[in-house]
């Protein structure tokens, strides 16, 4: 007897499988499951199924002054598993941020901000004092199932007069861990070139498609050659879309240069998911159809790549043994106009829609189905 069988589900390669759940893994995918089943969730060949999204760059810590959300609005409402929050939380907020994500049924998981306030304000590397190394590797090894990576955030308004410095900081305090290191860039100094030449493989950079002035093309819409070289060390790029991170243009001629993101991320929280740029992970995914990616390229950068760099070893795939966290959506063919963070607009003839999603549960390996919206409209049910 399953947990959960989910018959008839559709994969990117349009092939029709049924998939069961036992005990919070993928057990069996076959053509025809005849084992019985606790709960079945019949998709008549109709709607797709992945491994369940992952959002790599989120704010989402609710008592954060200005870069807040709760993490189901986010994530399970949104079709989207697991979160990432980037460098909301420092040090000093950590042990209630691990708290509050306990209660989500999304899988919540944290870069710890090198400034122990995280981000109370906009300057959280103006006052290097801020930097508390021993306070950051007690948390580190408080909750290192929790703690994922690290967070820096290397623009003008973030680090005042300090440069680059904070960066040399946050590579040092990498060394312990050895955690992947994201770096938020964005308007100079410090100068991205500064930035990139530190950088060292499985560094992350978000904001990396951004259209300020510091953005990875020099002034002849080249790619910078430390950006290139970069990209050569295994350093790797993060959309982190945001209110005023994702340009058209940029990704564009970034296609162009065939220079993809490994990782598709939203940068959301509350205001740009209600106000719009972002609105969901989804939408975000729906700017790549308009950029003429290709579908499977699309999930693939919100689940085994994102899984990959993430180093979170038990999700991102379909397969047998894997964590149980599936994504069900369908891929309407419907023309929609949608805008990046600099106001330009694209249409898509095609969508991305999350219909519902599997969470594994951590207590006694449970299994929570969430279904959205959308998904209740097109009569997506459990049956027992
Ligand atoms: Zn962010």
């Amino acid at each position: 007897m399953y947990d959960l069988v989910i018959k008839k589900a559709k994969l990117i390669d349009e092939s029709i499988v049924d998939i069961a759940v036992h005990l919070g893994k993928i057990v069996e995918i076959s053509k025809n499951i005849t084992e019985q089943s606790q709960q079945i969730l019949d998709l008549h060949a109709k709607h797709y199924i992945s491994a369940g999204w992952i959002d790599s760059h989120t704010h989402c810590f609710a008592r954060s002054p200005i870069y807040y959300d709760a993490p189901d609005l986010i994530g399970t409402k949104a079709g989207v598993t697991s979160v990432v929050d980037a460098g909301s939380v420092g040090a000093l907020d950590i042990d209630e941020f691990y708290q509050l994500a306990q209660q989500a049924n999304t899988h919540v998981y944290s870069f710890l901000n090198i400034s122990k306030i995280g981000l109370i304000r906009q300057s959280e590397l103006a006052d290097m004092r801020d930097i508390d190394v021993p306070l950051f590797d007690t948390m580190l090894a408080k909750y290192s199932h929790f703690i994922i990576g690290i967070k820096v955030r290397m623009s003008r308004s973030v680090v005042g007069e300090n440069g680059i410095l904070p960066l040399v900081k946050a590579k040092d305090m990498q060394k312990k861990s050895g955690l992947p290191l994201m770096i938020h860039v964005g308007n100079n100094p410090p100068e991205l070139d500064d930035i990139a030449d530190m950088l060292t493989k499985g560094d992350i950079i978000t904001h990396c498609f951004n259209g300020k002035p510091n953005r990875i093309f020099d002034k002849e819409n080249n790619l910078r050659d430390s950006i290139r070289r970069a990209i050569k060390r295994g350093v790797i790029l993060d959309i982190g879309h945001g209110g005023e991170s994702f340009s058209f243009a940029v990704a564009e001629r970034a296609k162009l240069l065939d220079i993809y993101p490994t990782t598709i991320s939203s940068d959301i929280y509350s205001k740009n998911r209600i106000q719009g740029p972002v609105f969901s992970l989804a939408n975000v995914m729906t700017k790549f159809i308009c950029l003429g990616y290709s579908r499977e390229r699309i999930i693939d950068s919100v689940t085994k790549n994102a899984a990959q760099i993430l180093h979170l070893e038990n999700k991102g795939k379909l397969s047998i043994g894997y964590d149980a966290d599936l994504t069900i959506f369908d891929i309407k063919q419907e023309t929609v106009s949608l805008s990046d963070s600099e106001g330009e607009v694209r249409q898509s003839h095609e969508q991305f829609v999350p219909l519902a999603c599997v969470v594994t549960g951590s207590k006694e390996h449970t299994v929570c189905i969430g279904i959205t919206e959308e998904g209740s409209k097109n009569g997506l049910k459990i049956s027992n």
